[in-house]
């Protein structure tokens, strides 16, 4: 599947805006676990970070595939759109399932980057990837929701001005049916800081700005319900398709990045007296990266034209997390591995890129419910859970 040739300028365009982020800023921020602000502003000013939003709200409405295009390219340049990958898909939730005047009244501030909706709130400590199960609760009172619960890995929650929360409205054992009784709110984390709102930090292996988030009777205006009450999983999953996507595109990208890296550094460097890249021990692992690659690349093309045709694409975006992730991971092993020692000297870069990509596997959702997906949805086999 050849990609189309429009989306060659907006590739160039982002080409030309990573240089201005190189291994320094990166590795300084990696070191700090400080956030990108500088790159984020230049993205949004691009009007990157609002590929995805229609021209009418303001957004640069372009298709699935430019988005998944600039999400490569990001990662492709050794930079990690990580950081605000989330406010180009989260937005989608409100697109699809808000009403006019939520509409109106979100996606032209998050068009022009001025609030920033990039967290995401949905896995809890106790209920990890059974999301039905979860815990944090939304009790109406009057003319607000009072919320209280706790979320865990919400990344970037010090970094955005919105929330996309799901939270239980209808007891389990009262609901209408198993998916029943959840709902989705946008909740303003400016107002609700304030009030019942903690947001602590969790340190990890890379710069990801994640954080647990804790909510002690957290009022959320009636207004900021997404959709009808009690529907909420149903549009979650709605937006899942295109994380899928874009995240399996940042792969893509960084697969990329290990690849070139490995195969430059295996032409250039000499040992026993000729190029390590001459030897089939060091170049048939780079080869097999770049197949595994392309392959994956495949799939999120394929998964990113049913998108924009409107077509049911859960199996391929799915499939194409899966296969993306598992090639940056196999490529960021193989880029260490050429490298030798200096795979693990920080200047290189190869192990910050090789402890970002690894999230791929896990998050947003793991390689094992993904094949438990394609085994249930597409192989008809017994649900497994
Ligand atoms: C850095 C980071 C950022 C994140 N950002 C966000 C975010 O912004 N918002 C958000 O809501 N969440 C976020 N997450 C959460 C992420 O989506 C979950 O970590 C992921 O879905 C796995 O859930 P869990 O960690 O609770 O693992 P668990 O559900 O506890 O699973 C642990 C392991 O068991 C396996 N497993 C569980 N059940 C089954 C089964 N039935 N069959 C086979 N294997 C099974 C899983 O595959 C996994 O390998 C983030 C996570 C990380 C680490």
């Amino acid at each position: 599947m050849t990609e189309a040739a429009d989306l060659a300028p907006i590739r160039e365009a982002v080409r030309a805006l990573c240089p201005n982020f190189p291994g320094e800023y990166w590795r300084r921020l990696d070191r700090e676990r400080a956030y990108p602000e500088e790159f984020v502003a230049a993205l949004t000013k691009a009007g990157f970070l609002a590929a995805l939003i229609p021209e009418e709200y303001g957004g640069s409405g372009l298709t699935m595939n430019a988005a998944a295009a600039i999400m490569e390219e990001i990662q492709a340049s050794g930079c990690n759109g990580a950081a605000c990958h989330a406010q180009m898909y989260t937005m989608g939730t409100v697109l699809r399932h808000g009403s006019t005047e939520q509409k109106r009244r979100y996606l032209p501030g998050i068009a022009r980057g001025e609030s920033r909706l990039q967290a995401f709130g949905v896995t809890e400590p106790t209920s990890g990837t059974d999301t039905l199960s979860l815990r944090t609760t939304a009790t109406r009172d009057g003319d607000h929701y009072v919320v209280n619960g706790q979320k865990v890995w919400t990344s970037r929650a010090e970094h955005s001005d919105l929330m996309l929360l799901l939270a239980r409205t209808t007891p389990r054992e009262q609901a209408k049916s198993r998916t029943a009784g959840l709902s989705v709110f946008i909740v303003d984390m400016r107002e609700a800081k304030n009030n019942g709102l903690t947001i602590r930090p969790i340190r990890t292996m890379m710069n990801h700005a994640t954080t647990e988030v804790f909510f002690e009777n957290v009022r959320v205006p009636a207004d900021n319900l997404i959709g009808v009450e009690g529907d909420g999983f149903r549009y979650i999953l709605s937006g899942m398709n295109a994380e899928r996507i874009l995240i399996a595109a940042e792969c893509i990208g960084d697969a990329k990045w290990f690849i070139a890296k490995a195969a430059s550094y295996a032409r250039e460097r000499v040992v026993f007296g000729r190029p390590i890249g001459q030897n089939q021990g060091v170049q048939f692992p780079i080869a097999r990266s770049y197949i595994g690659m392309r392959a994956a690349e495949l799939m999120v093309r394929e998964a990113a034209a049913l998108y924009e045709a409107g077509k049911d694409c859960g199996a391929e975006a799915n499939m194409a997390k899966h296969l993306a992730a598992e090639a940056s991971w196999a490529a960021a092993d193989m880029c260490v591995q050429t490298h030798g020692g200096f795979g693990f000297a920080e200047e290189f870069d190869i192990e910050r890129k090789f402890r970002e990509t690894r999230l791929y596997t896990v998050a947003p959702i793991s390689t094992n419910l993904i094949l438990s997906y394609v085994a249930e949805h597409v192989l008809g086999l017994p649900r497994s859970y």
